[in-house]
């Protein structure tokens, strides 16, 4: 199971780092952006499960950044949590429809916080905070790290693994070789594209080795999709 990676966008010091603590505390990878500018610079280079994002924020704003993510091709699906400092600006933020996920006032509880946080995932990324999701007959357990299909076990590698993961979050939607390379192998490691499908290859031969058809669907000029 992969841990969350949450980008955590607050200018003030000490309150980044009681957040980024129980975050922590709680299993999260954090990654930390202390201005609108470095949070898109950060949320480039390595794509977030997640945003907690403070609306007060010097240079380029809260609103503006939250704007910018939910236009973006490749960030538009990641999850936002506004944290403002007063309702007035709750009002504004739900007013102007920033396409934020969810929002709250300062001061809040961490423990809320965490908890509205860990929703968001349940929804997005279910294989990271140990769900279990099917299709068809092929099941993977996250919180146990197996899977299975027609009630048969299936070994897989943890770049299978993640792979399959991967397809059954997406829903049946196409996942370019790029979007898997960024979302199995991460951003700042140098794999070929080739190696994406080598490893489709690995994960189709596992998921057909008891019999049944190919769950996979290679899509020409697009990448694979489950389904
Ligand atoms: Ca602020």
């Amino acid at each position: 199971m992969s841990v969350p990676v949450i980008l955590l966008v607050e200018d003030e010091a000490s309150q980044r780092a009681v957040l980024n603590y129980n975050l922590k505390a709680e299993g999260f990878e954090v990654l930390q952006a202390a201005d609108g500018e470095e949070a898109l610079l950060r949320a480039q280079e390595t794509p977030p499960d997640l945003v907690l994002l403070d609306w007060m924020l010097p240079h380029v704003s809260g609103l503006e950044v939250c704007r910018r993510l939910k236009s973006g091709k490749d960030t538009r699906d990641i999850p936002i949590i506004m944290l403002s400092a007063r309702s007035e600006e709750l009002d504004r933020v739900r007013g102007l429809e920033t396409g934020a996920d969810d929002y709250m006032v300062k001061p809040y509880s961490v423990a809320e916080l965490v908890a509205r946080v860990r929703k968001e995932l349940r929804r997005t990324r279910p294989t990271t905070m140990g769900e279990t999701m099917s299709f068809e007959d092929i099941l993977l357990d996250a919180a146990s790290h197996r899977v299975s299909r027609a009630d048969q076990d299936i070994k897989l590698g943890p770049t299978e693994f993640r792979l399959l993961s991967c397809f059954l979050e997406a829903q049946g939607r196409v996942l370019s070789r790029e979007q898997l390379l960024d979302r199995v192998w991460g951003r700042d490691i140098y794999v070929d594209t080739r190696t994406v499908d080598v490893h489709i290859g690995r994960l189709r031969k596992a998921l057909m080795q008891h019999g049944g058809t190919d769950p996979l669907r290679t899509v020409r000029g697009a990448g694979y999709a489950l389904g």
